[in-house]
């Protein structure tokens, strides 16, 4: 059970990391959506729907359990909270879930580009497998909940076409490194295809490998 202390702490986080994504420009005003799963309990503490980041305090964040139930709450959650829900029910390890709508990998899944592993951040911490693409479907539903988890599979992110991207970790941090690692290897990708330079080269699939070896294994990242 997480204490009082340990609540409040993360409830700050999550409003703190909320200015962040405003701040690196990842989302505009109130748009994205953060959660965390309390330690140990069927309770999830997530940002409210339609209230900018700005403005957020404390008591605004809503818990809801893994159903999206409201527990406590002044507000009524953001609207993205089913897919949320269910990716805590799917996968017990995940602490956490970033939605974020970034301007770069939006315009490249807009015109039907993945990310290649183009960065070493990008390899690390998505473990070389990339972001998955998920459903082109009005987002505030179970069915697309259900879509978006089956196209994550064993993967940590998937783009919501037209939107923006969705990524668990185990913290809320992990969970937000993955966006902005997402959104920059999409910044790199865009400027080389700006610059009709071709294709650029990528991380040979051999040092992919070990990358991915040496972060399963402890002893580094980027
Ligand atoms: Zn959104």
């Amino acid at each position: 059970m997480a204490t009082f202390a340990e609540e409040l702490r993360l409830r700050r986080k999550l409003i703190d990391i909320g200015k962040r994504a405003v701040a690196l420009g990842f989302v505009m005003y109130h748009q994205g959506n953060f959660s965390i799963r309390l330690p140990e309990t069927d309770h999830i503490l997530i940002k409210p729907t339609s209230i900018p980041y700005e403005e957020i305090e404390l008591e605004d964040i809503v818990k809801v359990d893994l159903n999206g139930n409201i527990v406590d709450g002044l507000h009524k959650p953001s609207s993205e909270v089913l897919t949320h829900c269910m990716a805590y029910r799917k996968y017990p390890k995940v602490g956490a879930c970033a939605h974020v709508e970034s301007p770069y990998l939006n315009a490249l899944y807009a015109m039907d580009k993945d990310v290649p592993n183009v960065l070493g951040n990008f390899v690390y911490l998505f473990e070389g497998k990339g972001l998955a693409t998920g459903p082109s479907l009005r987002s505030n539903s179970e069915k697309f909940a259900k879509a978006t988890l089956d196209a994550m599979g064993d993967q940590y992110g998937v783009i919501w076409k037209n939107h923006g991207v969705f990524c668990v970790g185990p913290t809320l941090e992990v969970a937000f490194d993955r966006c902005v690692a997402a959104e920059q290897a999409a910044r790199v990708y865009w400027l080389t295809l700006a610059l009709k330079a071709g294709e650029p080269s990528l991380i040979p699939p051999e040092v992919q490998d070990e990358m991915v070896e040496a972060i399963r294994s402890g002893k580094g990242g980027g």
